[in-house]
């Protein structure tokens, strides 16, 4: 219920800020090209962690962590959370991709590989407990779940609209996932396999959240959160780029799950 009564927010936040965003575009931002070439301090820190050694080696490294560690048994919050999630991954990946076709921009490219990292995550779960793939047959920008496809539909049609639009678009999905991966941390998982991996996604959504923020403070633009509180969007935006283990050193979560950054 959570999510569908969030989703309904969302659509009107985006109907809200994309008209404000067209505003500002118009008066403000320039659209000029040489904006396209800003390279966030965070995108490095991406572009080391994430793609050196390349999204092959990381995704052996998955399987091989999740499945090191032991086989417990799945509550029904836990098969919800990594069902949905498998998705909402895909879906940022899809959104971002579609992103980068309309701008050359690195951040879009780097962060949907980061995404699919972030998907197959939740498809080693699925897979190490013979759950069923929404995914099983994706097709880029096609959701089992009709939230995800209302939040894919909605997401690429603002994107489209601007440049600043699009790393709006990037923040409102880096702030809707976080919020989504505090909330299962907290509430709906707690298996080790469940909870690293949860982790490991939302340390990247942090990551990913400061790369666009960059962006946009670059821009002049400012994104106000709309799932997470503005005390925490702060919090994460004014920190620094978290390196973690990943998943090629992998190591079992602390107990204490409740997704908080000093956990990590
Ligand atoms: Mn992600
Ligand atoms: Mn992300």
């Amino acid at each position: 219920m959570k999510k569908r009564n969030a989703t309904i927010w969302l659509i009107m936040a985006i109907t809200a800020v994309s008209f404000l965003m067209v505003q500002c575009s118009k008066s403000e931002a320039s659209q000029s090209t040489d904006n396209y070439n800003y390279v966030s301090p965070a995108e490095k820190s991406l572009l080391l962690e994430e793609q050196n050694p390349d999204n092959d080696i990381i995704i052996a490294c998955i399987y091989d962590c999740i499945n090191s560690m032991p086989v417990e048994e799945i509550s029904d919050s836990e098969l919800a959370a990594v069902t949905y999630m498998r998705e909402e991954e895909l879906l940022a990946h899809d959104v971002y991709v579609a992103l980068y076709e309309l701008y050359p921009v690195p951040v879009f490219n780097n962060i949907s590989k980061s995404e699919t990292i972030h998907t197959v995550a939740m498809l080693a779960l699925l897979e190490k407990y013979a759950l069923p793939d929404p995914a099983a047959n994706h097709q880029q920008g096609v959701f089992e779940e009709p939230v995800l496809q209302a939040l894919y539909d909605t997401l690429t049609a603002m994107g489209s609209a601007s440049f600043q639009d699009a790393l709006m678009v990037g923040a409102t999905i880096e702030d809707l996932d976080i919020d989504d991966l505090m909330v299962d941390l907290a509430q709906n998982v707690d298996n080790t396999d469940f909870t690293y991996a949860f982790q490991q996604l939302l340390r990247g959504s942090r990551n990913h959240l400061r790369a666009f923020h960059a962006h946009l403070t670059f821009q002049g633009l400012i994104y106000t959160p709309q799932y997470i509180s503005q005390e925490l969007y702060d919090q994460i935006t004014s920190s620094s780029w978290q390196v973690g283990n990943g998943f090629c050193v992998c190591s079992f979560p602390s107990k204490d799950n409740s997704g908080k950054m000093s956990e990590e």
